[in-house]
């Protein structure tokens, strides 16, 4: 039989991590095995789901590269399929309707959890005979009836068999009165009419799951094959949430992480394939497989995800590189850096130093920005307050005004010059330019980023650099 799998966020926020690991591990599975990759959003929770959050994680997923085969099914659209299987379950006598407020049976549960017993047909029969035929303006819920003696258990196939005492499992609402189905009902209706073969998802949903198989057998369906992912702990070993951070696919993305990255981090995260810790997709689909996912909780380390991003950064095309950041590119200069080698020789020289995409786009900012917003104040104090150093910058600039060929090595002999000539240090001299040039004091070779940058764009930093150390630092007062 082929694989059929299937990932089912409710859309009542954005695409978490840990939701995105589970959408990548089904859909690597699927690859894997030829299957097919079924999307369906779960949002028969009327009030918190949102139309905008299953837009937010259609486009998570297109992101990252999840592509779905099927779908996206939705569960509000499906409710003659529920009703259907809610009167089949009722014709096989698997369920009950019971004419109680749902304040009766909270109050009734809690006597029960007193009294440390269960809630079944024949507690209820015992206590509220009464709850088991019409009651006047009371509508019906309907109740499965769950098994009272044996076990329930299921082979995980991450956990290996997950057993539950029958008796420990309550009987459950699987159609409210306000004529709505339940999670754990529709659920396994989908994963059935859908024909799921597989279901792999977070281990929070381990409890949900003899819930589920009671609803399997009621319905007279064959059990799927579970598989349940650990959870994602902070750097605390807490359970991974905003308190550690950005959590969501989309903060990731915002923050100029390239979705290949951070597939290939999620997918590390509970999978390992020996201690290899990059991979293309094409890889992952070859090497994916369940047995690879252990059974203990993975922590989330940024630090490494950032060290991957760069590694992602690094190998990347100056092509893509220009896509990714071309919608910050000012609007009217963006089509002119695109045919400018001179740019792309930059954006090779900066990747190298660039983390992500934010950090890529600060470092490229100096090429098509006609000054620095500021100088980093450190650097200012160090290089932009010596009278000698001063001094060579406006000779260099000099020298730079008379030079015809603008390339490195002429540019190294005149600041070699110079520096001579004032007795500075080559470094001080070299790091005052780098500063006015690109604001900063880290940036590529000095040499190779001026010839890059070209005369006229050199001069003008240069000179407007002299203009703001005239009318900024006093030389007087330098120690
Ligand atoms: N809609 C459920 C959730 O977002 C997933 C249900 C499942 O995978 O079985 O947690």
């Amino acid at each position: 039989m082929s694989v059929r799998v299937r990932f089912a966020p409710s859309p009542t926020g954005y695409l978490h991590i840990g939701g995105a690991r589970t959408a990548i591990f089904n859909y690597l599975f699927a690859r894997h095995h030829g299957g097919t990759f079924i999307l369906r959003i779960e949002d028969t929770d009327v009030e918190r789901s949102k139309k905008e959050y299953t837009e937010a994680i259609l486009n998570s997923l297109r992101w990252l590269g999840v592509e779905w085969d099927e779908g996206p099914y939705f569960q509000s659209e499906r409710m003659n399929v529920y009703r259907e299987y809610l009167d089949l379950l009722i014709k096989r006598g698997k369920g009950y309707q019971c004419w109680c407020t749902p304040d009766e049976l909270t109050l009734f549960k809690d006597s029960l959890k007193k009294e440390k017993k269960k809630f079944k047909r024949s507690v209820v029969e015992e206590n509220h005979p009464e709850w088991l035929s019409p009651r006047e303006g009371i509508p019906p819920v309907v109740i499965v009836e769950t098994p009272t003696e044996g076990k329930i258990y299921y082979d995980d196939l991450i956990r290996g068999t997950i057993s539950f005492p029958a008796e420990d499992v309550e009987d459950f609402i699987i159609w409210r009165s306000n004529d709505t189905p339940t999670y754990n009902f529709v659920v396994v209706v989908d994963d059935a009419d859908m024909k799921i073969t597989h279901v792999i998802r977070g281990d929070d949903h381990i409890s949900n799951t003899p819930k589920q198989i009671v609803i399997y057998r009621a319905l007279g369906f064959e059990l799927p094959h579970f598989a349940h992912v650990p959870m994602i702990l902070g750097p605390d070993k807490k359970r991974l949430s905003k308190r550690h951070g950005a959590t969501s696919v989309e903060a990731y993305r915002e923050a100029g992480y390239l979705p290949e990255a951070l597939f290939n981090y999620l997918v590390r995260l509970g999978w390992s394939y020996g201690d290899q810790e990059i991979f293309t997709k094409e890889e992952l689909i070859e090497k994916f497989d369940l047995s690879g996912v252990g059974k203990s909780p993975a922590v989330f380390n940024p630090e490494k995800l950032l060290w991957l991003n760069a590694e992602y950064i690094r190998a990347s095309d100056h092509n893509r590189l220009f896509q990714e950041i071309y919608d910050k590119l000012p609007p009217d200069q963006r089509s002119k850096l695109g045919t400018d080698p001179s740019f792309f020789k930059l954006i090779g020289l900066v990747k190298v130093r660039s983390r992500t995409l934010i950090e890529l786009y600060e470092n490229l900012r100096f090429y098509f920005e006609p000054y620095p917003d500021s100088y980093d104040e450190k650097g200012v104090r160090k290089f932009f307050s010596k009278k000698p150093v001063f001094d060579a910058l406006c000779a260099l600039y000099e020298e730079m005004d008379k030079m015809i060929h603008f390339n490195e090595e002429n540019l190294e002999k005149a600041f070699r010059d110079v520096s001579e000539r004032y007795n500075v240090k080559l470094r001080d001299l070299a790091q005052a330019v780098r500063l006015a040039v690109t604001g900063k004091t880290v940036s590529p070779g000095i040499f190779e980023t001026l010839e890059i940058l070209g005369k006229i764009r050199t001069l003008k930093k240069i000179q407007r650099a002299i203009e703001w150390i005239k009318s900024n630092v006093n030389f007087e007062n330098q120690g």
